[in-house]
């Protein structure tokens, strides 16, 4: 499988451990593959989540050696899930929950997380690079702390983590603050989170800064979602969780499934994307958004219009104005980098750009979409607990509103649940009624007591843990910090 950029007019191609080993491609694209590797669907029945996730990312990382695919998915898959990697569990008739946070960090972007890594120092044994590799990552809170826990102690590797000062849960930020790992850095910004994705994504596009790292043996890589090591592993539990309705009388093998994702960078739904052109029998992707919906005005129209309030939600992962991975969906639906480029440039130039006709309607084939704000989203906490016994966390709240709405009769809908309520517990605690504790561990101890369920373990002793990281900079900053400086 050869890999291009979603910007290159003339594709040079380059193989999947180069689309990893450098992230984003030197135009300011994204790595794509070229084709889509056809699934065996009835062939992969029956897998253990390892066993399928290696069938999956042989199609795409063609030359990863077979031995080590097979090592790093049982590897990756099987304890640090405790047993419940693709957890499909029954919310009510017809609707499902993909409990996606039974990782190490409690959120969905373990499962890429934790693999990455290990993808990537491979793809320098791949291609026969030794440099160190420093990582910098933007995030909204996620994705920081996944990113640590997958890259601390590794050899080679230095990664630091941006994340908007005052932008995210308190737990959240204690995930990250109080990271173990020598080879670790995590900064504050002063902004958000496009503010953060925004500052990285220029160092990347730096070429100054790639040349005087060059020289001191040091390379850039990105562990956000722009990643291809990121996104092909979320494409596994697409095809998981239909094997799982398959097996249970659900479905028979070949009916539609839909699934619907709260989404922000478009990372997560897109992986869907990539499962449906495999083959799996996917109906409709829903994009779910919060109040910083952006893309359900997208999806509606063709028109992508970043310029707008920037809300601060009780869903921050998906507190996002400009979906990265949305320029590879853009790609793959008009089949044209030119076009691609020209939208990209659009947006960045004037904040907004508008679809082709042909390209829109190719996009609602797939796609359905809406959104639902903090109130709506409390609501919907509420409701499935009350109704239904099930407790889900903010952003999972979203995508069951959205859900309920675009439900069709005899199809099964699938939320992907991407975070343990218990990372949000004030918020989730406050949709159940009742007071709220000021800190997030007096309000987690409370939301056990008034629901009967456990907390995460590695949640509840990170007020126990010291903080290490307290520095608050510029986006500006990130340059130097990509430079090395201890700023
Ligand atoms: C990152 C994240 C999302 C959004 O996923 P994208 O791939 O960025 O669309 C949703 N929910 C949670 C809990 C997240 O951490």
């Amino acid at each position: 499988m050869q890999y291009q950029s979603t910007r290159n007019t003339s594709p040079v191609t380059t193989s999947s451990s180069e689309a990893i080993a450098r992230g984003i491609s030197p135009d300011g694209g994204l790595f794509v593959p070229q084709s889509f590797p056809k699934a065996d669907l009835a062939g992969w029945q029956g897998l253990s989540y390892p066993a399928l996730a290696e069938k999956v990312l042989a199609g795409y990382l063609t030359d990863y050696p077979a031995e080590f695919l097979k090592a790093a998915t049982e590897a990756t898959y099987g304890a640090a899930f405790g047993g419940k990697a693709g957890h499909l569990q029954p919310v009510r008739a017809g609707l499902y929950a993909l409990e996606l946070w039974h990782g190490p960090t409690c959120a969905f972007k373990d499962y890429a997380l934790q693999l990455m890594p290990k993808l990537l120092v491979q793809a320098k044994k791949n291609l026969g690079r030794t440099e160190t590799t420093r990582i910098l990552v933007a995030t909204s809170g996620d994705t920081g702390k996944a990113a640590l826990a997958g890259y601390a102690g590794l050899a080679g590797v230095e990664i630091a983590v941006f994340y908007p000062n005052a932008g995210t849960s308190e737990i959240q930020r204690l995930q990250m603050v109080t990271q173990p790992g020598e080879n670790v850095a995590v900064y504050a910004v002063n902004g958000n989170f496009d503010d953060a994705q925004t500052g990285v994504k220029r160092v990347f596009g730096d070429a100054a800064v790639a040349e005087e790292l060059k020289g001191r043996g040091y390379c850039l890589s990105s562990a956000n979602s722009i990643n291809w090591g990121r996104l092909a592993p979320q494409i596994v539990y697409y095809f998981y969780a239909y094997y799982r309705l398959v097996e249970s009388g659900v479905l028979a093998l070949g009916e539609p499934v839909d699934f619907c994702v709260p989404t922000g960078n478009f990372g997560d739904i897109l992986a869907g994307y990539y499962a449906k052109q495999m083959g799996l029998p996917v109906g409709k992707l829903l994009c779910a958004s919060n109040k910083n919906n952006v893309l359900t005005d997208f999806i509606k129209t063709g028109t992508y219009d970043a310029r707008r309030e920037f809300y601060k939600t009780e869903s921050p992962s998906m507190d996002i104005l400009i979906s990265s991975n949305l320029e590879r969906l853009l790609f793959h639906l008009s089949g044209s980098a030119e076009a691609v480029a020209g939208w990209m440039k659009e947006l960045a130039t004037t904040g907004r750009y508008t679809v082709d006709a042909t390209t829109l309607a190719k996009l609602q084939e797939s796609f359905g979409c809406g959104c639902a704000d903090d109130a709506a989203g409390s609501a919907e906490i509420r409701a499935r607990f009350e109704q239904d016994h099930y407790l889900c966390d903010t952003h999972t709240a979203v995508a069951f509103r959205v859900a309920e709405d675009a439900r069709r009769a005899g199809v099964p809908m699938v939320v992907l649940s991407t975070a343990s309520p218990f990372k949000f517990p004030r918020a989730v605690l406050a949709a159940l009624g009742g007071p709220v504790p000021e800190s997030d561990f007096a309000a987690m101890a409370a939301l056990c007591e008034k629901t009967g369920e456990k907390a995460p373990a590695s949640l509840k002793i990170l007020d126990t843990l010291p903080v290490r990281f307290t520095k608050v900079i510029a986006p500006e900053d990130i340059r130097a910090v990509a430079l090395g400086a201890d700023i």
